[in-house]
């Protein structure tokens, strides 16, 4: 069974009316889609639908979790989905785009698929940023990137001073850093002096 007959709903022999309709969405749903930032997922997906002459209401809710990778440390994350929306369907002679809202479907056809509609609904619920919670970030993945913006700060630092730009805010960094590393060179000597004893 593809994806697109898993969610699709045959309205063709509905009465007019409510119906309930519900599907569990997971991995092979995010499969489906190529280049999506989504690796992994469980959600619930619950339809009600509200057949009438003119057109279908469908009143969609999604809830369950989506695996993305962190913003910060680029580990698998667990995501919350939660999301309600209303699609209608109407029916035209003519071919035409679905618009966000409306989705239309050629008078002779049975079937509805959602599957676009439940992974575009998904991909727009999540979150701007996708982080663990304080604290929860892979402390080693945080390390790693930490010393590569070091390395970059000193690379940044470097193309300024062969810039010449000797003075302002790099000449202070400069004078702060030479000041740091001669502070830090110096307990070096420590273990071939300082017993306290040994003056006697
Ligand atoms: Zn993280």
């Amino acid at each position: 069974m593809g994806e697109t007959q898993r969610y699709s709903i045959a309205y063709k022999g509905l009465k007019n009316g409510h119906h309930e309709f519900r599907f569990a969405v997971d991995r092979s749903l995010f499969e489906a889609f190529e280049n999506t930032e989504i690796k992994d997922g469980a959600c619930e997906v619950r339809v009600d639908l509200d057949r009438s002459e003119a057109q279908l209401t469908l009143d969609v809710a999604i809830s369950g979790y989506v695996v993305v990778a962190c913003d910060r440390c680029l580990e698998d994350c667990r995501v919350p989905v939660d999301f309600e929306g209303q699609l209608l369907v109407r029916f035209s002679e003519e071919v035409r785009e679905y618009d966000g809202e409306v989705l239309w479907l050629l008078p002779g056809e049975e079937r509805v698929d959602l599957t676009q509609y439940i992974y575009e609904s998904i991909v727009l619920s999540l979150p701007y940023q996708r982080v663990h919670p304080e604290g929860e970030c892979n402390p080693e993945m945080l390390e790693r990137f930490r010393i590569v913006s070091d390395s970059e700060f000193a690379a940044i630092e470097e193309r300024a001073a062969t810039r010449g730009h000797a003075d302002g805010e790099w000449a202070k960094l400069a004078a702060l850093r030479e000041r740091m590393e001669s502070e830090a060179a110096e307990p070096s000597e420590e273990g071939t002096s300082g017993h306290p004893g040994a003056a006697e």
